[in-house]
Protein backbone atom coordinates (compact mmCIF):
# COMPACT_ATOMS: atom_id res chain seq x y z
CA UNK A 1 0.00 0.00 0.00
CA UNK A 2 1.38 3.59 -0.81
CA UNK A 3 -0.28 5.24 1.85
CA UNK A 4 -0.40 4.44 5.73
CA UNK A 5 -4.00 4.13 7.20
CA UNK A 6 -4.90 4.96 10.80
CA UNK A 7 -7.40 3.13 12.73
CA UNK A 8 -8.50 4.43 15.82
CA UNK A 9 -9.96 1.98 18.79
CA UNK A 10 -12.00 4.51 21.67
CA UNK A 11 -14.04 3.03 23.83
CA UNK A 12 -16.99 3.96 25.98
CA UNK A 13 -19.69 2.93 28.79
CA UNK A 14 -17.16 0.94 30.83
CA UNK A 15 -13.45 0.54 31.33
CA UNK A 16 -12.01 -3.13 31.03
CA UNK A 17 -14.07 -3.97 27.76
CA UNK A 18 -11.01 -5.29 25.87
CA UNK A 19 -10.09 -2.59 23.28
CA UNK A 20 -6.46 -4.12 24.08
CA UNK A 21 -7.60 -7.27 22.85
CA UNK A 22 -10.13 -6.05 20.06
CA UNK A 23 -6.96 -4.20 18.64
CA UNK A 24 -5.05 -7.08 18.55
CA UNK A 25 -7.67 -9.13 17.05
CA UNK A 26 -8.05 -6.67 13.94
CA UNK A 27 -4.08 -6.71 13.98
CA UNK A 28 -3.97 -10.36 13.44
CA UNK A 29 -6.74 -10.20 10.45
CA UNK A 30 -5.26 -6.97 8.51
CA UNK A 31 -1.86 -9.14 9.29
CA UNK A 32 -3.49 -12.84 7.63
CA UNK A 33 -4.34 -10.37 4.48
CA UNK A 34 -0.43 -9.83 3.76
CA UNK A 35 -0.40 -5.94 5.44
CA UNK A 36 1.66 -4.63 7.79
CA UNK A 37 0.40 -3.54 11.25
CA UNK A 38 1.60 -2.15 14.55
CA UNK A 39 -0.58 -1.18 17.23
CA UNK A 40 0.09 1.74 19.95
CA UNK A 41 -1.64 2.61 23.49
CA UNK A 42 -2.21 6.35 24.17
CA UNK A 43 -2.61 6.55 27.78
CA UNK A 44 -4.44 9.84 29.36
CA UNK A 45 -2.73 9.34 32.73
CA UNK A 46 -0.33 11.75 34.10
CA UNK A 47 2.45 9.09 35.29
CA UNK A 48 5.40 9.14 32.30
CA UNK A 49 5.16 5.50 32.01
CA UNK A 50 3.65 3.03 33.85
CA UNK A 51 7.03 1.71 35.30
CA UNK A 52 6.41 3.32 38.36
CA UNK A 53 2.90 2.07 39.26
CA UNK A 54 1.30 -0.78 41.45
CA UNK A 55 0.86 -3.56 39.91
CA UNK A 56 -2.22 -3.89 41.85
CA UNK A 57 -3.28 -0.52 40.16
CA UNK A 58 -2.71 -0.96 36.77
CA UNK A 59 -1.28 -4.89 36.40
CA UNK A 60 1.73 -6.11 34.87
CA UNK A 61 4.43 -3.39 33.80
CA UNK A 62 5.43 -5.01 29.92
CA UNK A 63 9.09 -4.03 29.02
CA UNK A 64 10.29 -3.62 25.41
CA UNK A 65 13.14 -4.74 23.55
CA UNK A 66 14.40 -0.74 23.89
CA UNK A 67 13.53 -0.92 27.44
CA UNK A 68 10.24 0.74 27.59
CA UNK A 69 8.25 0.18 30.42
CA UNK A 70 4.79 0.18 29.17
CA UNK A 71 1.30 -0.54 29.08
CA UNK A 72 0.19 -4.37 29.53
CA UNK A 73 -1.79 -4.03 26.28
CA UNK A 74 1.42 -3.65 24.53
CA UNK A 75 2.48 -7.80 25.83
CA UNK A 76 -1.40 -8.40 24.27
CA UNK A 77 -0.22 -6.87 20.85
CA UNK A 78 3.18 -8.82 20.40
CA UNK A 79 1.78 -11.55 21.63
CA UNK A 80 -1.04 -11.49 18.86
CA UNK A 81 0.99 -10.09 15.99
CA UNK A 82 4.41 -11.88 16.70
CA UNK A 83 5.97 -8.08 16.07
CA UNK A 84 7.79 -6.23 18.57
CA UNK A 85 6.25 -3.03 19.81
CA UNK A 86 9.20 -0.02 21.15
CA UNK A 87 8.80 3.29 23.05
CA UNK A 88 6.84 4.37 20.38
CA UNK A 89 4.23 2.51 20.49
CA UNK A 90 3.04 3.77 24.25
CA UNK A 91 2.61 7.43 25.12
CA UNK A 92 1.01 9.17 28.27
CA UNK A 93 -0.14 12.18 28.47
CA UNK A 94 2.57 12.50 31.35
CA UNK A 95 5.38 12.17 28.01
CA UNK A 96 3.30 14.48 26.05
CA UNK A 97 3.41 17.29 28.69
CA UNK A 98 7.19 16.34 29.11
CA UNK A 99 7.92 17.08 25.60
CA UNK A 100 6.01 20.30 25.08
CA UNK A 101 7.04 21.72 28.38
CA UNK A 102 10.25 20.81 27.56
CA UNK A 103 9.74 22.55 24.28
CA UNK A 104 8.50 25.87 25.94
CA UNK A 105 11.76 25.77 28.13
CA UNK A 106 14.05 25.92 24.72
CA UNK A 107 12.05 28.63 23.34
CA UNK A 108 11.11 26.92 20.63
CA UNK A 109 7.26 28.16 20.42
CA UNK A 110 9.04 31.37 19.77
CA UNK A 111 6.88 33.56 22.42
CA UNK A 112 3.43 32.48 21.80
CA UNK A 113 1.41 31.04 24.22
CA UNK A 114 1.46 27.31 25.12
CA UNK A 115 -1.87 25.64 25.10
CA UNK A 116 -3.95 22.46 24.76
CA UNK A 117 -5.09 23.32 21.09
CA UNK A 118 -2.87 22.90 19.25
CA UNK A 119 -0.04 22.32 21.53
CA UNK A 120 -0.33 19.52 23.12
CA UNK A 121 -2.88 17.70 20.11
CA UNK A 122 0.00 18.60 18.02
CA UNK A 123 2.34 16.74 20.10
CA UNK A 124 -0.21 13.52 20.28
CA UNK A 125 -0.63 13.88 16.35
CA UNK A 126 2.65 13.35 15.92
CA UNK A 127 3.57 10.69 18.13
CA UNK A 128 0.46 8.84 15.81
CA UNK A 129 1.91 10.01 12.68
CA UNK A 130 5.94 9.47 13.41
CA UNK A 131 4.94 5.60 14.36
CA UNK A 132 3.99 5.07 10.82
CA UNK A 133 7.08 6.39 9.34
CA UNK A 134 9.28 4.26 11.39
CA UNK A 135 8.64 1.18 9.85
CA UNK A 136 6.55 1.87 6.86
CA UNK A 137 3.47 0.41 7.93
CA UNK A 138 0.26 -0.09 5.87
CA UNK A 139 -1.88 0.45 8.58
CA UNK A 140 -1.19 1.81 12.47
CA UNK A 141 -3.83 1.13 14.74
CA UNK A 142 -3.79 3.31 17.66
CA UNK A 143 -5.97 2.57 20.93
CA UNK A 144 -6.79 5.47 23.07
CA UNK A 145 -6.75 4.75 26.61
CA UNK A 146 -10.14 5.23 29.22
CA UNK A 147 -13.34 5.85 28.59
CA UNK A 148 -14.77 8.53 26.30
CA UNK A 149 -16.22 11.47 28.82
CA UNK A 150 -13.04 11.33 30.91
CA UNK A 151 -11.91 14.80 31.42
CA UNK A 152 -8.41 13.69 30.95
CA UNK A 153 -9.51 11.86 26.85
CA UNK A 154 -10.47 15.20 25.76
CA UNK A 155 -7.04 16.26 23.87
CA UNK A 156 -6.68 12.68 22.66
CA UNK A 157 -10.15 12.54 21.13
CA UNK A 158 -9.91 15.84 19.83
CA UNK A 159 -6.37 14.78 18.09
CA UNK A 160 -8.40 12.21 16.50
CA UNK A 161 -10.89 14.57 15.21
CA UNK A 162 -8.75 16.44 13.74
CA UNK A 163 -6.55 14.15 11.97
CA UNK A 164 -9.75 12.56 10.51
CA UNK A 165 -10.39 15.58 8.90
CA UNK A 166 -6.73 16.21 7.44
CA UNK A 167 -6.99 12.49 6.83
CA UNK A 168 -10.41 11.82 5.51
CA UNK A 169 -10.89 8.39 4.08
CA UNK A 170 -7.42 6.91 5.15
CA UNK A 171 -8.62 6.80 8.85
CA UNK A 172 -11.46 4.98 10.65
CA UNK A 173 -12.91 5.36 14.35
CA UNK A 174 -13.93 2.27 16.18
CA UNK A 175 -15.85 2.93 19.14
CA UNK A 176 -16.45 -0.37 21.55
CA UNK A 177 -18.93 -0.18 23.53
CA UNK A 178 -21.01 -2.16 26.46
CA UNK A 179 -24.49 -3.78 25.45
CA UNK A 180 -26.00 -5.28 29.41
CA UNK A 181 -28.36 -8.00 29.59
CA UNK A 182 -30.86 -6.97 32.70
CA UNK A 183 -31.91 -10.45 33.62
CA UNK A 184 -35.14 -8.83 35.32
CA UNK A 185 -35.87 -7.40 32.07
CA UNK A 186 -34.80 -10.20 30.34
CA UNK A 187 -33.23 -7.81 27.85
CA UNK A 188 -30.10 -6.95 26.30
CA UNK A 189 -29.76 -2.70 26.62
CA UNK A 190 -28.71 -0.28 23.93
CA UNK A 191 -29.21 2.85 25.51
CA UNK A 192 -25.73 3.11 26.89
CA UNK A 193 -24.21 2.89 23.92
CA UNK A 194 -26.59 5.29 22.20
CA UNK A 195 -25.54 7.67 25.04
CA UNK A 196 -22.03 6.72 24.88
CA UNK A 197 -21.27 7.23 20.96
CA UNK A 198 -23.91 10.88 21.62
CA UNK A 199 -20.84 11.75 23.73
CA UNK A 200 -18.01 10.86 20.95
CA UNK A 201 -20.13 12.94 18.29
CA UNK A 202 -20.70 16.07 20.85
CA UNK A 203 -16.70 15.76 21.06
CA UNK A 204 -16.72 16.09 16.94
CA UNK A 205 -15.96 12.70 16.26
CA UNK A 206 -18.31 10.32 14.18
CA UNK A 207 -17.43 6.63 14.57
CA UNK A 208 -17.33 4.15 11.63
CA UNK A 209 -17.76 1.24 13.17
CA UNK A 210 -19.27 -0.02 16.22
CA UNK A 211 -17.89 -2.96 18.19
CA UNK A 212 -20.23 -4.22 20.92
CA UNK A 213 -19.27 -6.32 24.00
CA UNK A 214 -22.06 -8.67 25.13
CA UNK A 215 -22.44 -11.45 27.16
CA UNK A 216 -25.98 -12.44 24.46
CA UNK A 217 -26.61 -12.65 21.21
CA UNK A 218 -26.71 -9.46 19.08
CA UNK A 219 -30.18 -10.40 16.97
CA UNK A 220 -30.27 -8.08 13.66
CA UNK A 221 -33.15 -6.23 15.32
CA UNK A 222 -31.20 -4.63 17.49
CA UNK A 223 -27.66 -4.30 15.38
CA UNK A 224 -30.20 -1.83 13.00
CA UNK A 225 -31.29 -0.06 16.31
CA UNK A 226 -28.14 0.72 17.32
CA UNK A 227 -27.11 1.15 13.48
CA UNK A 228 -30.11 4.18 13.30
CA UNK A 229 -29.17 5.59 16.54
CA UNK A 230 -25.57 6.13 16.43
CA UNK A 231 -25.31 6.53 12.39
CA UNK A 232 -23.52 4.10 10.93
CA UNK A 233 -24.40 1.14 8.42
CA UNK A 234 -25.91 -2.30 10.62
CA UNK A 235 -22.89 -4.37 9.10
CA UNK A 236 -20.82 -1.53 11.24
CA UNK A 237 -22.48 -3.03 14.06
CA UNK A 238 -19.90 -5.87 15.82
CA UNK A 239 -21.03 -8.20 18.11
CA UNK A 240 -18.31 -9.08 20.35
CA UNK A 241 -19.50 -11.99 22.86
CA UNK A 242 -17.64 -13.02 25.51
CA UNK A 243 -15.24 -15.69 24.65
CA UNK A 244 -13.64 -18.50 26.49
CA UNK A 245 -10.06 -17.60 25.19
CA UNK A 246 -8.84 -14.48 24.30
CA UNK A 247 -7.49 -16.00 21.24
CA UNK A 248 -10.87 -17.04 19.78
CA UNK A 249 -11.49 -12.95 19.56
CA UNK A 250 -9.44 -12.41 15.71
CA UNK A 251 -11.91 -15.40 14.36
CA UNK A 252 -15.14 -14.26 16.17
CA UNK A 253 -14.25 -10.82 14.45
CA UNK A 254 -13.69 -12.36 11.22
CA UNK A 255 -17.26 -13.89 11.02
CA UNK A 256 -18.29 -10.56 12.14
CA UNK A 257 -16.71 -9.34 8.96
CA UNK A 258 -14.81 -6.25 11.34
CA UNK A 259 -11.77 -6.54 8.79
CA UNK A 260 -14.09 -5.92 6.18
CA UNK A 261 -15.97 -2.99 7.73
CA UNK A 262 -12.56 -1.55 8.49
CA UNK A 263 -11.25 -2.01 4.82
CA UNK A 264 -14.41 -0.57 3.09
CA UNK A 265 -14.11 2.46 5.35
CA UNK A 266 -10.50 3.19 4.41
CA UNK A 267 -11.40 2.02 0.62
CA UNK A 268 -8.46 -0.31 0.25
CA UNK A 269 -9.02 -3.78 -1.73
CA UNK A 270 -7.63 -7.41 -0.83
CA UNK A 271 -8.24 -10.11 -3.02
CA UNK A 272 -7.22 -12.43 -0.68
CA UNK A 273 -8.89 -14.32 2.27
CA UNK A 274 -7.07 -13.77 5.52
CA UNK A 275 -4.91 -17.26 6.17
CA UNK A 276 -5.48 -18.16 9.66
CA UNK A 277 -4.13 -21.50 8.75
CA UNK A 278 -1.62 -21.31 12.26
CA UNK A 279 -3.92 -19.67 14.49
CA UNK A 280 -6.48 -21.88 13.40
CA UNK A 281 -3.99 -24.56 13.75
CA UNK A 282 -2.89 -22.87 17.47
CA UNK A 283 -6.44 -23.27 18.45
CA UNK A 284 -7.11 -26.54 17.93
CA UNK A 285 -4.69 -27.66 19.94
CA UNK A 286 -5.37 -24.92 22.74
CA UNK A 287 -8.78 -26.21 23.22
CA UNK A 288 -7.78 -30.35 22.41
CA UNK A 289 -5.59 -30.84 25.19
CA UNK A 290 -4.40 -34.13 25.62
CA UNK A 291 -2.72 -33.97 29.44
CA UNK A 292 -3.29 -31.76 32.06
CA UNK A 293 -0.42 -30.42 34.69
CA UNK A 294 -0.45 -28.61 37.86
CA UNK A 295 1.90 -25.48 37.80
CA UNK A 296 2.13 -23.07 41.11
CA UNK A 297 3.13 -19.50 40.46
CA UNK A 298 4.50 -17.91 43.68
CA UNK A 299 3.66 -14.38 44.09
CA UNK A 300 2.89 -11.87 45.92
CA UNK A 301 0.37 -9.80 43.53
CA UNK A 302 -1.71 -13.08 42.66
CA UNK A 303 -4.97 -11.58 43.83
CA UNK A 304 -4.73 -10.07 40.08
CA UNK A 305 -4.13 -11.56 37.26
CA UNK A 306 -3.19 -9.25 35.20
CA UNK A 307 0.02 -8.13 37.22
CA UNK A 308 1.81 -11.74 35.80
CA UNK A 309 -0.32 -11.74 32.82
CA UNK A 310 2.75 -12.12 30.52
CA UNK A 311 3.54 -15.33 32.77
CA UNK A 312 -0.01 -16.38 32.47
CA UNK A 313 -0.32 -16.07 28.71
CA UNK A 314 3.37 -18.10 28.15
CA UNK A 315 1.93 -20.85 29.82
CA UNK A 316 -1.01 -20.69 27.26
CA UNK A 317 1.58 -20.88 24.38
CA UNK A 318 3.78 -22.87 26.05
CA UNK A 319 0.98 -25.58 27.28
CA UNK A 320 -0.26 -26.04 23.63
CA UNK A 321 2.90 -26.44 22.38
CA UNK A 322 3.21 -29.36 24.41
CA UNK A 323 -0.47 -30.46 24.04
CA UNK A 324 -1.28 -29.84 27.50
CA UNK A 325 -3.33 -27.56 29.49
CA UNK A 326 -1.43 -25.94 32.10
CA UNK A 327 -3.67 -25.55 35.52
CA UNK A 328 -1.94 -22.50 36.96
CA UNK A 329 -2.09 -22.35 40.89
CA UNK A 330 -1.77 -18.89 42.00
CA UNK A 331 -0.07 -19.21 45.48
CA UNK A 332 0.49 -15.95 47.48
CA UNK A 333 4.10 -16.12 48.95
CA UNK A 334 3.71 -14.34 51.95
CA UNK A 335 1.49 -16.97 53.81
CA UNK A 336 3.71 -19.65 52.74
CA UNK A 337 5.73 -20.89 55.89
CA UNK A 338 8.15 -23.91 56.29
CA UNK A 339 5.21 -25.34 58.28
CA UNK A 340 2.51 -24.97 55.62
CA UNK A 341 4.63 -25.36 53.06
CA UNK A 342 3.91 -29.20 51.91
CA UNK A 343 0.51 -28.27 52.04
CA UNK A 344 0.51 -25.49 49.94
CA UNK A 345 2.86 -27.09 47.24
CA UNK A 346 2.29 -30.76 47.22
CA UNK A 347 0.59 -32.30 43.79
CA UNK A 348 2.32 -29.32 41.94
CA UNK A 349 4.65 -30.46 38.67
CA UNK A 350 6.06 -27.06 38.59
CA UNK A 351 7.09 -23.98 40.58
CA UNK A 352 7.21 -20.58 39.10
CA UNK A 353 8.74 -18.16 41.50
CA UNK A 354 7.54 -14.70 39.67
CA UNK A 355 9.73 -11.24 39.52
CA UNK A 356 8.78 -8.48 42.07
CA UNK A 357 10.40 -5.99 44.23
CA UNK A 358 10.19 -5.02 48.01
CA UNK A 359 10.40 -7.64 51.00
CA UNK A 360 6.79 -8.93 51.52
CA UNK A 361 6.70 -12.07 50.79
CA UNK A 362 10.41 -12.92 50.01
CA UNK A 363 10.94 -15.54 52.89
CA UNK A 364 7.61 -17.65 51.32
CA UNK A 365 9.40 -17.45 48.07
CA UNK A 366 12.58 -19.22 49.46
CA UNK A 367 10.86 -21.80 51.55
CA UNK A 368 8.88 -22.89 47.97
CA UNK A 369 12.28 -22.57 46.14
CA UNK A 370 13.69 -25.10 48.96
CA UNK A 371 10.22 -27.34 48.98
CA UNK A 372 10.63 -27.23 45.03
CA UNK A 373 14.64 -28.32 45.22
CA UNK A 374 14.65 -30.78 47.79
CA UNK A 375 11.77 -32.42 46.22
CA UNK A 376 13.10 -32.35 43.04
CA UNK A 377 10.09 -30.43 41.50
CA UNK A 378 10.77 -28.28 38.49
CA UNK A 379 11.23 -24.95 38.97
CA UNK A 380 12.12 -21.72 36.75
CA UNK A 381 12.72 -18.39 38.74
CA UNK A 382 12.42 -15.48 36.79
CA UNK A 383 14.32 -11.80 37.99
CA UNK A 384 13.66 -11.63 41.67
CA UNK A 385 12.92 -15.52 41.82
CA UNK A 386 15.94 -16.29 40.14
CA UNK A 387 17.42 -14.11 42.96
CA UNK A 388 15.29 -15.97 45.93
CA UNK A 389 17.00 -19.22 44.34
CA UNK A 390 20.58 -17.95 44.50
CA UNK A 391 19.57 -16.50 48.54
CA UNK A 392 18.28 -20.00 49.78
CA UNK A 393 21.44 -21.92 48.14
CA UNK A 394 23.44 -19.81 50.19
CA UNK A 395 21.17 -20.49 53.27
CA UNK A 396 20.82 -24.05 52.99
CA UNK A 397 23.08 -25.69 50.65
CA UNK A 398 26.30 -23.37 51.34
CA UNK A 399 25.34 -22.52 55.03
CA UNK A 400 25.43 -19.06 54.56
CA UNK A 401 23.23 -18.36 57.21
CA UNK A 402 22.02 -14.96 56.77
CA UNK A 403 22.33 -14.68 53.41
CA UNK A 404 20.13 -12.18 51.26
CA UNK A 405 20.02 -9.79 48.56
CA UNK A 406 21.00 -6.06 49.76
CA UNK A 407 17.51 -4.73 48.89
CA UNK A 408 16.25 -6.22 52.00
CA UNK A 409 19.00 -6.55 54.37
CA UNK A 410 22.06 -3.96 53.80
CA UNK A 411 23.83 -5.36 56.72
CA UNK A 412 23.68 -8.96 55.84
CA UNK A 413 27.48 -10.61 56.19
CA UNK A 414 27.04 -12.38 52.85
CA UNK A 415 25.18 -10.60 50.17
CA UNK A 416 24.85 -12.86 47.32
CA UNK A 417 22.60 -10.51 45.57
CA UNK A 418 24.03 -6.74 45.24
CA UNK A 419 23.07 -3.75 43.63
CA UNK A 420 24.40 -3.50 40.14
CA UNK A 421 27.41 -0.81 39.89
CA UNK A 422 25.71 1.42 37.64
CA UNK A 423 22.30 1.27 39.97
CA UNK A 424 24.42 2.73 43.15
CA UNK A 425 24.37 6.76 42.08
CA UNK A 426 20.73 6.63 40.65
CA UNK A 427 18.40 8.40 42.64
CA UNK A 428 15.34 8.50 40.98
CA UNK A 429 12.85 5.96 40.30
CA UNK A 430 11.49 6.00 36.81
CA UNK A 431 13.28 4.24 33.71
CA UNK A 432 16.43 3.69 35.69
CA UNK A 433 16.58 0.47 36.38
CA UNK A 434 18.48 -2.21 33.85
CA UNK A 435 15.87 -2.10 31.23
CA UNK A 436 15.11 -4.08 28.00
CA UNK A 437 16.84 -6.25 25.57
CA UNK A 438 21.12 -7.36 26.59
CA UNK A 439 22.46 -10.10 25.14
CA UNK A 440 23.38 -13.33 27.19
CA UNK A 441 26.19 -15.94 26.12
CA UNK A 442 25.01 -19.20 26.75
CA UNK A 443 27.31 -22.20 28.37
CA UNK A 444 28.03 -25.36 26.98
CA UNK A 445 26.49 -28.65 28.37
CA UNK A 446 23.70 -26.79 30.25
CA UNK A 447 20.28 -27.01 30.07
CA UNK A 448 19.68 -23.56 28.98
CA UNK A 449 22.11 -24.26 26.19
CA UNK A 450 19.28 -27.29 25.12
CA UNK A 451 16.32 -24.96 25.86
CA UNK A 452 17.72 -22.61 23.42
CA UNK A 453 20.32 -24.49 20.52
CA UNK A 454 22.10 -21.29 20.79
CA UNK A 455 25.08 -19.62 22.15
CA UNK A 456 24.29 -16.23 22.24
CA UNK A 457 20.64 -14.68 23.03
CA UNK A 458 18.72 -11.53 23.66
CA UNK A 459 16.57 -11.32 26.41
CA UNK A 460 14.63 -8.30 28.42
CA UNK A 461 15.26 -6.75 31.55
CA UNK A 462 13.86 -5.13 34.39
CA UNK A 463 15.99 -4.68 37.22
CA UNK A 464 18.42 -3.19 39.71
CA UNK A 465 20.22 -5.82 41.74
CA UNK A 466 22.46 -9.06 40.57
CA UNK A 467 24.00 -12.13 41.56
CA UNK A 468 27.52 -10.74 43.51
CA UNK A 469 30.00 -12.57 41.28
CA UNK A 470 32.44 -12.80 44.64
CA UNK A 471 30.78 -15.81 45.70
CA UNK A 472 30.97 -18.14 42.55
CA UNK A 473 33.42 -20.32 43.81
CA UNK A 474 31.48 -21.02 46.77
CA UNK A 475 28.61 -21.50 44.97
CA UNK A 476 30.07 -24.04 42.45
CA UNK A 477 31.61 -25.92 44.72
CA UNK A 478 28.14 -27.02 46.11
CA UNK A 479 27.28 -27.72 42.62
CA UNK A 480 25.20 -24.18 41.40
CA UNK A 481 26.25 -23.76 37.75
CA UNK A 482 26.27 -20.26 36.03
CA UNK A 483 24.82 -21.21 32.42
CA UNK A 484 24.24 -17.67 30.83
CA UNK A 485 26.63 -14.89 31.59
CA UNK A 486 26.15 -11.02 29.83
CA UNK A 487 29.48 -11.03 27.97
CA UNK A 488 30.19 -7.07 28.23
CA UNK A 489 29.54 -6.72 31.82
CA UNK A 490 29.89 -10.27 33.28
CA UNK A 491 26.79 -10.37 34.76
CA UNK A 492 24.92 -13.79 35.97
CA UNK A 493 21.90 -14.00 33.75
CA UNK A 494 21.43 -17.61 34.46
CA UNK A 495 21.61 -20.40 37.07
CA UNK A 496 21.09 -24.19 37.34
CA UNK A 497 21.06 -27.14 39.52
CA UNK A 498 22.34 -30.13 37.18
CA UNK A 499 21.70 -32.43 40.23
CA UNK A 500 18.39 -31.55 39.44
CA UNK A 501 15.87 -32.97 36.85
CA UNK A 502 15.40 -29.04 36.03
CA UNK A 503 16.20 -26.10 38.09
CA UNK A 504 16.59 -22.96 36.10
CA UNK A 505 17.03 -19.28 37.44
CA UNK A 506 17.07 -16.56 34.89
CA UNK A 507 17.61 -12.58 35.48
CA UNK A 508 15.92 -11.43 32.77
CA UNK A 509 11.79 -12.11 31.92
CA UNK A 510 11.40 -14.92 29.01
CA UNK A 511 7.77 -14.46 29.64
CA UNK A 512 8.06 -10.94 27.24
CA UNK A 513 8.54 -12.59 24.21
CA UNK A 514 6.51 -15.16 24.09
CA UNK A 515 3.88 -15.29 21.38
CA UNK A 516 1.60 -17.30 19.42
CA UNK A 517 3.35 -17.84 16.64
CA UNK A 518 6.90 -18.32 18.59
CA UNK A 519 6.13 -19.30 22.67
CA UNK A 520 9.21 -18.80 24.14
CA UNK A 521 11.75 -21.95 24.37
CA UNK A 522 12.38 -21.83 28.60
CA UNK A 523 8.69 -22.05 29.01
CA UNK A 524 8.00 -24.98 26.61
CA UNK A 525 10.98 -26.54 28.23
CA UNK A 526 9.42 -25.99 31.91
CA UNK A 527 6.16 -27.08 31.09
CA UNK A 528 7.75 -30.58 29.41
CA UNK A 529 9.69 -31.33 32.10
CA UNK A 530 6.50 -30.41 34.73
CA UNK A 531 4.75 -32.86 32.24
CA UNK A 532 8.10 -35.82 33.07
CA UNK A 533 7.23 -35.09 36.93
CA UNK A 534 3.72 -35.83 36.91
CA UNK A 535 0.58 -34.76 34.76
CA UNK A 536 -3.29 -36.05 34.06
CA UNK A 537 -3.85 -37.34 30.46
CA UNK A 538 -7.78 -36.13 29.56
CA UNK A 539 -7.67 -37.62 26.23
CA UNK A 540 -7.70 -41.08 25.29
CA UNK A 541 -4.76 -42.12 23.18
CA UNK A 542 -5.22 -42.25 19.69
N1 LIG B 1 13.82 -6.42 42.81
C1 LIG B 1 14.77 -7.11 42.01
C2 LIG B 1 15.74 -6.16 41.34
O1 LIG B 1 15.47 -5.00 41.21
C3 LIG B 1 14.09 -7.99 40.98
C4 LIG B 1 13.33 -7.24 39.94
C5 LIG B 1 12.36 -8.08 39.16
O2 LIG B 1 11.98 -9.17 39.59
N2 LIG B 1 11.89 -7.58 38.04
O3 LIG B 1 16.79 -6.57 40.93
Amino acid sequence: MTETKYIFVTGGVTSSLGKGIISSSLAKLLQARGFSVTIQKLDPYINIDPGTLNPYEHGECFVTDDGAETDLDLGHYERFSNVRTSQANNVTTGRIYQAVIDKERRGDYLGSTVQVIPHITDEIKHRIMLLATKGNYDFVITEIGGTVGDIESLPYIESVRQIRWELGNRCAVIHLTLVPYLSAAGELKTKPTQHSVKLLQEQGVQPDIIVCRTERHLNPTLKSKIALFCNVSPTAVIESLDASSIYDVPIMMREEGLDVEVMKRLQVNSATEPDLTRWTEFLRKLKNPEFEVNIGLVGKYVELKDSYKSIIESFVHAGTENHCKVNLKMIQSEYITPENCVEKLEGLSGILVAPGFGNRGIEGKITAIRYARENKVPFLGICLGMQCAVIEFARNVIGFADAHSTEFDKHTTYPVIDIMEQQKKIAGLGGTMRLGAYPCRIVKESTALEVYDAELILERHRHRYEFNNKFIPEFEKKGMKFTGINPKENLVEIIELPEHPWFVGVQFHPEYRSTVAEPHPLFIHFVKAALNKGCKRVAPVL
